[in-house]
């Protein structure tokens, strides 16, 4: 047992669970030890010293010193050797470990012990050349480590070239000694207790280098873990051709396949490997060359597998013949060897369902679901942003909607470039790999749309500036025209100049295995956010159960529907928007009947039109530049007919722009939208619960199931949702009178306004669902923009402003309230009401824990994220049960 006043521990004697007082590589030794694998004896200063260290201000303790001393001779005592015996030295490592792998961050320092007269001593028993050119690596790494010499100094002029004509075998070392000298003004010292204080202090020290500093920042680890160091007698895989060094996987860290995996590099030590002198080769070569230590190694390999009951990434050293391992810990994967692995140790009895759906990440979903692009050396990155939407492609880059469609009707892969994008740029967006904007945040259009198509976005790249006349993009002083290769990594927020290759998602056996595993653990209902019937079949194959948002104005789309709703928009009179309408509702019905055929059984929640309506319309500065052109035309022109012709589209588009300027606002996302249209105009709410209906009544008479959920949105007042269910109340019996059939039909609200929220028990009385508009509730309850506050939430994140951005995951204490607010109100005046969440916090895995938390009924998400929100509402529950 250990207490936290002990400062020194041996392997031997270490409690292993003790992560935090050992590091991952203290503990993992201690295992190996424990188990009785072949561990070189040592022991382990603790992170208590290096605590101890820092708040003295630089200062060991002296219990420290006394008990390292103290471990030392303990050292001697069961290896048989003396540290500084010229005899026979003792040598050891020096390495450092924290309770959280930071692979290559802090320090190392091998063959300590080693001096003018010790190097005799290993000669004897290894050879000349074997010992001076270990005091060689000492005296590099030591003047490298603990006295800060430039490693340009110490080993950018090969060895042999340090002192001409001389030949000894201490030259490499005396001139190193001297180089290191002339550097700091000392050299390494022969005393070995003096070497291995200095080179303990300089592993505390490497805790606050600079790189470990900032991978601490970026991976999210604290600071005052600290680092334990190490201390263990050196063994030698550079002993000649029966001696070696590797590092394996106990299973194929790419894909899982199971089987020992890794490297094996002959006669050389584990630095060889790191410094990339020489190329390891499969570890098969072990097989092949020493099948008995290679049969020990899979033994080990399996006994600490079954041991930490999780995949192992292993260090292991040859030393004549002889295996020593060095150490163990858990593997690092990629999300496809993550899942095989769960479920390959489920039905290895080594773990049960609940922990393989723990150990799956929704960062392994993603790798699964989308490409991941592959940085490779010398990539140059071109802009950053925000990770809008996942998975990566590359293709020439566009800068308009029409370009992207010609280009990929050529058969070219193109990436849309945009300032912004609007529902204008839809057709563009189909027809590219991947979109790219200046401006927007996580619930912008471009953002959302992409989402819903599981195509990768990076939004909100705040350098980058977009010519769409010169066709250009510039950022950080560099431009790239059109058909300029781009690639987009959507899952990280970068875009990077040229194609980089990606990898293809590849879902097998394995990932439906999990995600069933995940759907018994979960209690909260996944739904997706679609709005075309493909999109409901991709979310029905993702496991969603039913659709929580389909947002009908993406239904109106697609140029002969838009012809339509322009001609709506422009009516000046009831009965002429009545007739435009006449000429969607036949696409809307059909729309609505083939996505509940693609739902059956299922509910399929149909949200009422939202955006303001001039959305609809062409935008204003192309409708001008228009005019002008044709105006050119007319000017020259000098053909009656043609004439006639031009005069009539010029008083068109004239028209058009009083009806932009009529309807455009200041701030449209405020203005009149959502259930504000269907009060103003009724017969848009008619029409399209006359489709829905319809076309739920058509599927019935067809014997197709279905659950038709009709939501209002952007309620604020109980008396505008009142309004909108009367019409649809109307048009219900006035559609089931007419055809003799009935459906069952539930009506709902869009919780999506600070009012709406306060005053869910008033909405909730009469509704039979809500569904939380998180998009809009943060919007409305921060005050910030959609579409600008990309602008500077990276900084608000970068400064600790917002833990994350609000738009991606939940802001709890304020969002979060007003939700927990409308839930509890909601549940006081209608107990059995049905409440979900359709903003886009519903694919986030931290928010979705959340809701978990506030027993809401379903989440709701775009379709590609809908495995992510099972599993991480599967994690919700495993989280709660503890
Ligand atoms: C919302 O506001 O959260 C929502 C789902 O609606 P939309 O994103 O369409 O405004
Ligand atoms: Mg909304």
């Amino acid at each position: 047992m250990i207490t936290t006043h002990r400062w020194v521990v041996s392997f031997a004697d270490a409690d292993e669970t003790n992560r935090n007082l050992l590091g991952g590589k203290g503990a993992g030794l201690a295992a190996m030890s424990g188990i009785g694998l072949p561990v070189p004896p040592g022991f382990t200063i603790t992170t208590e010293a290096c605590r101890a260290y820092y708040d003295s201000g630089g200062i060991v303790p002296a219990a420290v010193w006394e008990e390292t001393e103290d471990a030392i001779a303990d050292l001697e005592r069961r290896t048989g050797r003396g540290f500084g015996d010229a005899e026979r030295p003792l040598l050891v490592s020096v390495r450092s470990g924290s309770p959280v792998s930071m692979p290559g961050m802090m320090d190392t320092i091998l063959d300590l012990g080693l001096n003018p007269s010790t190097v005799r001593g290993l000669a004897l028993r290894s050879g000349e050349e074997f010992a001076w050119d270990a005091y060689r690596r000492l005296v590099q790494m030591y003047g490298d480590v603990v006295l800060g010499v430039d490693r340009a100094v110490l080993h950018d002029i090969p060895a042999d070239r340090l002192v001409e004509n001389d030949t000894s075998p201490d030259a490499t070392v005396n001139s190193l000694q001297r180089r290191i000298e002339r550097e700091v003004g000392q050299r390494v010292p022969d005393d070995p207790h003096e070497q291995l204080r200095a080179s303990v202090v300089a592993v505390f020290e490497s805790w606050m280098n600079k790189r470990a500093v900032d991978y601490r920042a970026v991976e999210g680890i604290a600071d005052d873990l600290f680092t334990a160091v190490n201390v263990q007698a050196m063994v030698f895989g550079n002993a000649g051709a029966t001696s070696g060094t590797g590092v394996v996987f106990t299973r194929n860290p790419t894909n899982g396949d199971p089987g020992l995996w890794g490297e094996y590099l002959e006669n050389a030590q584990g630095e060889d490997i790191v410094a990339g002198t020489r190329t390891p080769q499969p570890i098969d070569r072990l097989r092949q060359t020493q099948p008995l230590v290679f049969e020990q190694l899979v033994e080990a390999s399996e006994l600490l597998e079954r041991y930490n009951t999780d995949m192992q990434d292993i260090e292991f050293t040859v030393e004549e013949g002889e295996l020593w391992m060095l150490q163990t810990r858990s593997a690092k994967r990629s999300g496809r060897c993550s899942v095989r692995c769960a479920v390959d140790m489920v039905n290895e009895g080594l773990i049960d369902r609940t922990e393989a759906v723990r150990r799956v990440s929704s960062g392994d979903l993603d790798e699964l679901l989308h490409p991941v692009v592959r940085s490779v050396e010398g990539s140059v990155v071109l802009t950053t942003g925000l990770a809008a939407s996942p998975g990566g492609a590359s293709g020439a880059a566009v800068f308009t909607a029409d370009e992207a469609e010609r280009l990929a009707g050529e058969g070219i892969d193109v990436i849309l470039v945009r300032t912004e994008t609007s529902p204008d740029d839809f057709h563009g967006m189909v027809a590219s790999q991947g979109i790219v904007t200046a401006r927007g945040g996580m619930t912008s259009h471009a953002a959302v749309v992409a989402r819903g198509m599981g195509k990768c976005c990076v939004a909100g790249c705040r350098d980058l500036v977009v010519d769409p006349v010169a066709r250009t993009l510039t950022s950080d002083g560099v431009t790239v025209g059109e058909g300029e290769p781009i690639t987009v990594d959507g899952s990280n927020g970068v875009v990077y100049l040229g194609a980089l290759p990606t990898v293809e998602p590849q879902q097998d056996g394995y990932f439906e295995t999990v995600m069933g595993w995940a759907d018994k653990i979960r209690r909260l209902g996944v739904r997706a956010n679609a709005d075309t019937p493909d999109d409901a079949r991709v979310a029905r194959a993702f496991g969603a159960e039913g659709i929580g948002l389909c947002r009908t104005e993406h239904m109106f789309f697609g140029e002969e529907r838009i012809a339509a709703v322009r001609r709506m928009i422009m009516a000046s009179t009831p009965e002429e928007r009545t007739d435009a309408l006449k000429e969607i509702e036949p696409f809307q019905t059909e729309d609505f009947e083939q996505i509940f055929r693609a739902m059956a059984g299922l509910p399929v929640t149909i949200r009422l039109l939202d955006p303001p309506l001039h959305e609809f319309l062409p935008n204003r500065k192309g409708a001008a530049s228009h005019i002008d052109e044709l105006e050119r035309r007319l000017a020259v022109s000098e053909v009656p007919l043609a004439r006639h012709r031009l005069e009539e589209e010029i008083a068109e588009l004239r028209t058009m722009l009083v009806q932009i300027d009529r309807l455009s606002e200041i701030n449209p996302m405020l203005g009149h939208r959502g259930c504000r249209l269907g009060v103003s105009y009724p017969e848009i709410t008619e029409m399209q619960s006359r489709a829905i209906l319809r076309a739920a009544v058509a599927c019935a008479a067809d014997g197709v199931t279905v659950y038709p959920e009709i939501m209002i949105p952007l309620v604020g007042f109980v008396a505008e949702y009142e309004h909108q269910k009367a019409i649809v109340d109307r048009v219900a019996n006035e559609v089931f009178d007419e055809v003799g059939l009935c459906v069952r039909y539930k009506l709902g609200s869009m919780i999506e306004l600070p009012r709406a929220a306060l005053t869910a028990d008033q909405i909730a009385l009469n509704a039979e669902f809500l569904s939380f508009g998180t998009n809009d509730l943060t919007q409305t309850t921060l005050g910030m923009s959609r579409d600008d506050s990309a602008r500077f939430l990276s900084e608000y994140e970068e400064f600790g402003i917002v833990g994350a951005n609000p738009f991606a995951t939940i802001d709890e204490a304020g969002v979060g309230s007003l939700v927990t607010t409308g839930v509890s109100l909601s549940r006081s005046a209608n107990p059995t009401i049905k409440i979900g969440v359709c903003g886009e916090h519903g694919g986030d895995p931290t928010s979705v824990r959340f809701f978990e938390q506030l027993d809401i009924d379903y989440v709701s998400c775009s379709p590609y994220r809908v495995p992510i929100s099972r599993l991480s509402a599967a994690h919700a529950v495993i989280d709660k049960l503890g």
